[in-house]
């Protein structure tokens, strides 16, 4: 009963809206069938590493790797996403991000936890990128830190949301190459002095909304190992497909 009358409270607060469409839906957490629909999931087969959809622009080129990671193997040992960035896909994540719909966490935590059930099981902790508290006091929230938290709730991994630091304000990195994302991300975070005996021996998943270049993810996994991680996967909400 108690828990019936919190969510009646909750949904007087906040009345459940479609993740996508923000039309209104019977519970938090849901996406209106219509917009279902226009969702690209990642499925098999993909890259072993960097999930790389094959068939789908990725290239296979041997081992189950893609030919960039083969090119230039990353420093993490898988990188997953629940969806394509594609239009509906980069909709959800650009209205989660910049227009403070931050309910909509609760339909992407079963999918994270769906894409990324082979790391999370062996995981010691969930790490969110990290924003510059430049960035937080404009946005007021970090969005992978939301999905982070989410995502503890609901596996039980733990969640370090001050494991990493961003150590410089990094501009936009719309509108960048693969090469100059990679410089400008290069260096941007370490982790916390506070937090390196933790980190250190630890099977880690990095969380972040969006798998563009990978330049950030690299950043991030270099930092944690740097710092004695066992090992770092890579789990985020999109991630830009080849086309
Ligand atoms: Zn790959």
């Amino acid at each position: 009963m108690l828990a019936h009358a919190a969510r009646t409270l909750l949904h007087m607060v906040l009345p459940p809206r479609c993740a996508l469409s923000g039309a209104p839906v019977d519970a938090q957490g849901m996406v209106a069938p219509g917009a279902w629909a226009q969702i690209t999931f990642i499925t098999p087969p993909f890259c072993r590493c960097c999930g790389e959809m094959f068939g789908f622009g990725g290239v296979e080129a041997g081992g189950g790797l893609c030919d960039r990671c083969v090119a230039d193997p990353p420093p993490f040992v898988t990188a997953r996403a629940a969806i394509a960035y594609d239009g509906t896909g980069r909709d959800l994540v650009l209205s989660f991000k910049h227009a403070d719909r931050t309910h909509a966490v609760a339909a992407f935590t079963p999918w994270l936890a769906r894409a990324g059930a082979g790391a999370l099981s062996g995981a010691d902790a969930l790490v969110p990128v990290p924003l510059h508290p430049r960035r937080i006091l404009a946005r007021r929230y970090n969005q992978a830190a939301l999905m982070a938290n989410a995502l503890s709730g609901a596996t039980g991994v733990p969640h370090w949301p001050r494991a990493l630091v961003r150590t410089r304000h990094t501009p936009h990195q719309v509108g960048l190459s693969a090469g100059q994302r990679a410089a400008n991300v290069e260096g941007a975070f370490a982790v916390r002095d506070s937090a390196r005996a933790a980190v250190a021996g630890r099977t880690l998943v990095l969380v972040d909304d969006v798998l563009t270049s990978g330049a950030t993810a690299r950043s991030c996994a270099r930092a944690l190992l740097g710092a004695g991680a066992r090992a770092v996967h890579v789990l985020t909400l999109a991630r830009v497909v080849r086309l």
